[in-house]
């Protein structure tokens, strides 16, 4: 199917939620007057009806099926955001009078540890903190009695994101929030993998969870069921009620991941736009990237003007070209270009164009 874009051309580069395939918001419209042949909304039904217990059941066959999930591990569906696993994962898995290892590579880690904080035993191993959080830190020493490292894949304010898995003999449990999906992975390397899906999965309302199972119920602790990876994964994310629409629109993303040639061609699409708008950035002398280039995001390509008395101009430039959502965090500044996986090649090229008329006319 031809990758169109909505009938405004609005190149949507919002940080999160964001830009999801045109044709999934056409099948997610669709269900919301009638899934399948059933004369029922989507919004209506059951979430134990067989077809909703089926929807599921693919959701979770194609997560396992696109990243390569071994056995040994579960795919949940939950809720609470990625910020509800930043304490769910240290409850889950750092044992009382055990020892949890982070990495502290932004605004999400640190929201990390300070959950992980409330449990006990935390120590923040290395930070790129110094510097704004524009690198990512290498060659720190990773004690060996750790119960788990934890880190965050990919910085989604800073556009940075790690391109090594860090080394530990401990469980690794990781942040996927802003770069599943976009390339690669060796799930066998991790205890845990988390994602809100409003990055790279879907809309906002379910998360991610993929979990080694044989890791689980070792704490000694009383955890709340709700927060209990075990007892959602006895219950198939249907311990309570799901959020059966989130979860239906990001099957349908996987689907239209999946038909296109799964991760090989995601990392290629991602790696085609990082070199496009990257290669603009390092070649025009108006505009500055702010991440170290060896660290730099293929996700979120973070960077300000040269003279940022120019920036009201820059962003009436892009509102003309009906770009939107390209302002930077606002603990950052600056501009952030997210290129999450639906967004096409062409959306890029249409940014380095009005950067390249920048250049010609203020330049
Ligand atoms: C957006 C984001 C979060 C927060 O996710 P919520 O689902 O809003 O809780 C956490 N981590 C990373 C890396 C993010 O990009």
């Amino acid at each position: 199917m031809s990758e169109t874009l909505n009938t405004t051309k609005v190149h949507n580069y919002s940080a999160g939620p964001c830009i999801l395939p045109n044709e999934v918001f056409q099948q997610a419209s669709q269900a919301v007057l009638e899934y399948k042949t059933t004369g029922l909304s989507i919004l209506e039904m059951s979430h134990r009806s067989k077809e909703m217990v089926a929807m599921a059941e693919n959701a979770v066959a194609l997560v396992k099926e696109i990243l390569g999930v071994p056995s040994g591990y579960s795919v949940l569906f939950l809720q609470g955001g990625a910020s509800l696993q930043f304490y769910m994962s240290a409850l889950n898995f750092l044992p009382i009078n055990g020892k949890g290892g982070y990495l502290d590579t932004g605004v999400w880690s640190n929201k990390a540890i300070k959950e992980a904080k409330r449990l006990g035993n935390i120590e923040v191993l290395a930070s790129s903190k110094d510097k704004n959080y524009n690198y990512i830190p290498k060659g720190y020493a990773v004690p060996s009695d750790l119960d788990f490292l934890h880190y965050t894949t990919n910085n989604t304010i800073y556009g940075t994101e790690f391109f090594h898995t860090p080394k530990t003999d401990s469980v690794l449990i990781s942040d996927m929030s802003s770069d599943i999906f976009s390339r690669p992975i060796n799930v066998a390397d991790y205890g845990l993998i988390y994602a809100g899906a409003q990055k790279n999965l879907g809309p906002a309302g379910v998360t991610l969870a993929i979990v080694k199972d044989e890791l689980l119920g070792k704490t000694g602790r009383d955890i709340p069921a709700m927060l209990d990876y075990k007892i959602h994964v006895e219950g198939e994310s249907m311990y309570n009620t799901p959020p059966v629409y989130s979860i239906y629109v990001s099957m349908l993303t996987l689907e239209w991941l999946k038909k296109n040639g799964g991760i090989a061609w995601m990392d290629k699409r991602n790696q085609a736009k990082a070199d496009l708008l990257y290669g603009e950035i390092d070649r025009n002398p108006m505009f500055v990237g702010t991440a170290e280039k060896e660290d730099r995001s293929r996700m979120n390509a973070t960077f300000v003007l040269a003279n940022d008395a120019l920036d009201n101009t820059f962003s009436a430039m892009l509102d003309q070209a009906n770009i939107s959502g390209l302002k930077g965090h606002r603990s950052v500044g600056g501009f952030r270009a997210s290129m999450y996986n639906a967004l096409p090649l062409e959306s890029v090229q249409v940014l380095v164009d009005v950067m390249n008329e920048f250049e010609r006319t203020q330049g």
